[in-house]
């Protein structure tokens, strides 16, 4: 006999936790995740605008890569090729390059892990798909986000080889894509970092870049709002609180640097 509970117990508990989890980071720096998005939807992001809930299925989706970080991150380690695990990346990292890059770049993350194999540094970057995306990557190669984010980590890191692991949530098929460090790349990447900072830091938005029905404006979070007439109006309501956060987030370097046109 099937005993489906009727009045749940756990599993309210279970998004309700999930949710507080997601909320409870106001940041108004950018992560290297976010870097192959939608400039208006990071900035968007950045000044806080409310984001439309994501569903619990959708939280469990995220749940579920971060579990998938836990499994390799020990899975190297077990190997003997782990060198570090998600390192990170902050105006506070050891690495004195990297940690001048983070604060005039207002950056803040951390890569999901850097192996040694044999006696070479890669930064990885780990995704899962379901299986018709991960046969499209296969075919055609990683997405573009993904590869940004792979560049990006490698300009900060200064390590000039990256790997993206992708595992095929359905058949847990691996497939990985090897990319050297590119000087071109990350320098579009630099720039687009740069404008998203002047727009935030100046309380305003970066134009509209995606067709209302693009992939990039359908799963995005901000899509209620982004067309609106008054969508700026959120942030005059908001400026003394979110001029005060984005002065105590951004380190005293940011300015210095943008001021001598950087
Ligand atoms: S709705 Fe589209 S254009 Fe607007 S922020 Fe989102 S992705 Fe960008």
């Amino acid at each position: 006999m099937l005993l489906l509970a009727v009045d749940l117990v756990l599993i309210p508990k279970i998004y309700s936790y999930l949710q507080k989890q997601r909320t409870n980071k106001i940041l108004t720096t950018i992560s290297p995740w976010q870097i192959g998005h939608c400039s208006r939807q990071i900035a968007m992001a950045m000044l806080q605008f409310p984001q439309e809930r994501l569903t619990p299925q959708q939280l469990l989706v995220f749940e579920h890569g971060n579990s998938m970080h836990d499994r390799y991150q020990s899975y190297f380690e077990k190997m003997g090729i782990l060198v570090a695990k998600e390192l990170p990346l902050n105006s506070k990292s050891e690495n004195k390059w990297t940690s001048h890059q983070c604060k005039i770049l207002r950056i803040r993350g951390r890569t999901d892990a850097v192996v040694k194999v044999d006696g070479v540094d890669y930064i990885i970057e780990l995704k899962s798909a379901k299986d018709k995306s991960f046969n499209n990557m296969k075919r055609y190669g990683p997405y573009e986000s993904y590869r940004d984010q792979l560049q990006l980590y490698m300009f900060l890191t200064q390590i000039k080889n990256g790997l993206i692991l992708v595992e095929n949530k359905d058949t847990q098929e691996l497939a990985e894509f090897d990319f050297d460090y590119n000087e071109d790349h990350s320098g579009r990447l630099v720039k687009k970092i740069n404008t998203i900072n002047d727009y935030v830091m100046n309380l305003s938005l970066p134009p509209i870049e995606f067709k209302a029905d693009s992939f990039e404006c359908t799963y995005c979070g901000f899509k209620s709002i982004c067309r609106q007439k008054d969508v700026e109006k959120y942030i005059k309501e908001n400026a003394v609180w979110l001029q005060v956060l984005l002065k105590a987030q951004t380190h005293p370097d940011y300015f210095k640097y943008r001021k001598e046109g950087a």
